[in-house]
């Protein structure tokens, strides 16, 4: 049977009906929205023309955030307001006439990353994204790590720098505030003014330094650039060393939109995690990055979707 993942994202709806092997059989997209209203009624007709005409078991919404996912229900998304507090499972379900369930987005990264990556073997997944705020994902013994109330594997919040920037979250020195696309674009500005004449620099004069403007200039060989990335990459290492004393994963896999910088940012990464980290966890992980790509919400959505019956996942059952 096959089931509908939803990637519910700050910018996009990306809706996909997909089978037990990973196969995506139709995909449509829609705008999200501020209004909650609009943002509901988009989301029921992505499932509804996505899921026409093929057999399906139910349905996932994928959500960044704060997802209470025993409740189904999105407590607090800083890129997605609209979507806090709303029932969506009443309020989606007679609309579809299928079940649904809500489920964080970077939990169901890492499980896409588990059931359809290239290492789909591996047992013991750590997985973090980096976009404008850090994910985290958790899988041990092959099983997803959710906590008491489905919120756990906010690895983005863990501190790494006690007296660091502020974060999101209000909090001070997250891993999310050193090591996001977002840090990579502060951080830029603060290097662009300490060397005016790189091409950093030269850009920072024209327009605000996005954290995809630093991947585009260490390609091109700033070193201004290039010392940007080395240093988040340190951070993200740093980071990456304490998930691995704790879980002692086979693999550490890094997605998100900042991982295009690639080895800029992964080789500092891995350098940290050999200094800082513990034997034999140490020696046994291996960083490296995603491998699904933008699909992976909506491929992990699909696949931690459930029988409302049996609580199984519709794709093993
Ligand atoms: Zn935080």
């Amino acid at each position: 049977m096959n089931a509908i993942g939803v990637d519910v994202g700050g910018t996009k709806i990306a809706a996909g009906v997909v089978t037990s092997e990973g196969k995506v059989l139709n995909r449509v997209r829609y705008p999200t929205s501020a209004s909650p209203q609009r943002l509901l009624a988009n989301i029921v007709r992505a499932i509804t023309e996505v899921g026409d005409r093929f057999e399906v078991g139910g349905v996932c919404l994928s959500v960044p955030g704060l997802i209470l996912s025993e409740e189904n229900r999105v407590v607090y998304s800083p890129n997605l307001h609209s979507v806090e507090g709303i029932p969506l499972k009443e309020e989606i379900e007679p609309r579809i006439g299928l079940s649904l369930t809500v489920e964080n987005d970077a939990n169901a990264a890492v499980w896409g990353e588990f059931k359809f990556g290239s290492r789909r073997g591996v047992q013991h997944l750590v997985m973090v994204t980096l976009g404008t705020g850090i994910g985290g994902g958790v899988i041990t013994h092959g099983v997803l790590m959710r906590g008491a109330q489905g919120a756990g594997g906010e690895l983005g919040h863990v501190t790494v720098h006690a007296t660091g920037p502020r974060c999101a979250c209000g909090n001070r020195g997250c891993l999310e505030a050193v090591a996001s696309g977002s840090a990579i674009g502060r951080r830029a500005r603060e290097v662009a003014s300490e060397h005016p004449d790189s091409a950093l620099g030269e850009l920072a004069m024209e327009r605000k330094v996005l954290g995809e403007d630093v991947t585009r200039l260490a390609n091109e060989g700033d070193a201004a650039a290039i010392q940007v990335l080395k240093e988040t990459g340190r951070w993200l290492g740093i980071g990456l060393a304490g998930f691995v004393n704790v879980f002692n994963p086979e693999v550490v896999a890094v997605g998100g939109s900042a991982i295009n910088a690639g080895e800029f940012l992964l080789e500092p990464a891995r350098k940290e995690v050999r200094l800082r980290a513990r034997p034999p966890s140490r020696d046994l992980v291996e960083v490296k990055g995603a491998t699904l790509g933008p699909d992976s919400g909506m491929l992990g959505a699909a696949a931690l979707a459930r029988d409302p019956k049996t609580g199984e996942y519709i794709l093993e059952s």
